[in-house]
């Protein structure tokens, strides 16, 4: 499939986010939860983005989620889905959807956590078809 043979850069990383490239590199998807107020976000800020206290954890994630929305690039040597997700923990993640059929993506799909090599760093999560 075309989407498998895309070359994806290695994500850049800091101090901040680095646990969650951690946890990628194990196969596993994490968001920031916090414990001062209970909302959960993502990307992950060590600053709780709702209540601003400093109180804020690693909470592993499902990885099901939801199509929130997409497009379709096209105008690339291989063409590949831009989305976000809506995590069942209800966190929105920019990302990809992958290993399907670009014409059959739709919003609202259910979908699950795929991790992606990248080239010299973390593997990325991604999404396909649940
Ligand atoms: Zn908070």
């Amino acid at each position: 499939m075309a989407s498998e043979t895309r070359k994806i850069p290695a994500p850049p990383t800091n101090p901040e986010i680095q646990p969650f490239w951690d946890a990628a590199a194990a196969g596993r998807l994490v968001i920031k939860k916090c414990t001062a107020c209970g909302q959960v976000h993502h990307y992950p800020r060590s600053i709780c983005p709702f209540c601003g206290s400093d109180k804020t954890e690693w909470l592993p994630a499902s990885g099901r989620g939801a199509i929130y929305s997409y497009s379709v690039m096209r105008r690339v040597p291989i063409p590949y889905a831009l989305a976000y997700v809506t995590l069942e923990e209800g966190v929105t993640m920019m990302t990809n959807i992958v290993d399907c059929d670009l014409d059959a993506i739709r919003i609202g799909q259910a979908v699950k956590v795929v991790f992606k090599p990248t080239e010299g760093g973390p593997p990325v999560p991604m999404f396909t078809a649940a």
